[in-house]
Parts: structure tokens; sequence; C-alpha cells
């Protein structure tokens, strides 16, 4: 996981990225086998510092409505790659409130990545 300092300490982020990546992804990590490393970058605002377009998953900080309420919200890219064949990620969702993305991204992860809940 790679995170830029989002709002807690950069006045351009339109979200908190790295303790909500930090919870998140500990969060995920207990709920869910993944048959390989998945590379997850937030990022707080389209500078992009954390590299989103370059991650397996990536999250941009973006504006969002819950209930017909703005919040704090994500954009949501999928399939970055590094290496020999390189590919920016391409846009999977728009708009998600930051309080459900422990829910889509647990989905992503497992329709697409493979990830299986754990037995509890
Ligand atoms: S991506 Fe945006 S919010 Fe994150 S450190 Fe860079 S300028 Fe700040």
């Amino acid at each position: 996981m790679v995170s830029c300092t989002g709002s807690q300490f950069c006045g351009f982020a339109l979200a908190e990225t790295k303790n909500r990546a930090m919870a998140l992804m500990e969060k995920l990590e207990q709920q869910l086998e993944l048959p390989r490393n998945v590379r997850v970058h937030f990022t707080g605002c389209p500078n992009s510092c954390g590299q989103a377009q370059v991650g397996d998953i990536g999250l941009i900080g973006a504006p969002a409505k819950k209930d017909g309420k703005a919040t704090e919200g994500f954009r949501i890219l999928l399939g970055g790659r590094i290496g020999e064949n390189p590919e920016l990620a391409k846009e999977f969702e728009k708009g998600v409130p930051a309080s459900d993305l422990e829910d889509k991204l647990r989905g992503i992860l497992i329709s697409e990545f493979g990830a299986k809940l754990k037995a509890t």
C-alpha cells in the first residue's frame, strides 16, 4: 500500500488518506485471503503524489454524496501496471463515499483479484 500524506498535512487534499488507508488495509487483510499481493495506492487529490494510476487499485480523493449530502469520497481506478508492460489504471467508479470504501474494496478484491473471505 502506498499513500500520499492527504488532508492531515496537505492543503490540496480532498480526503484523508494515510490513516484511513492503513486502517482499511488492516481490516481487509484480516477478512480476506489473497492469491497474490495487490498494490493499493491512495492519493488525496488529482495531483496524485500517491501515484494512483499505477496501482492495481488506485484511489483518488474526490467529492462524493451520501444520502444527498456532500461527503469525503474517492474515485476508484483499476488495472495500473508497472514493469515491462506498464499501463495506467482506468476509472472503475466515481464518487464513492469514504464511509463505503471498506465494503467497496472488499467487493473489488473478491471480484477482480480472486480474494476469498477467511473462515471465521
Ligand atoms: S496528492 Fe494531493 S493531497 Fe496528496 S500530498 Fe499530493 S497534493 Fe497533497
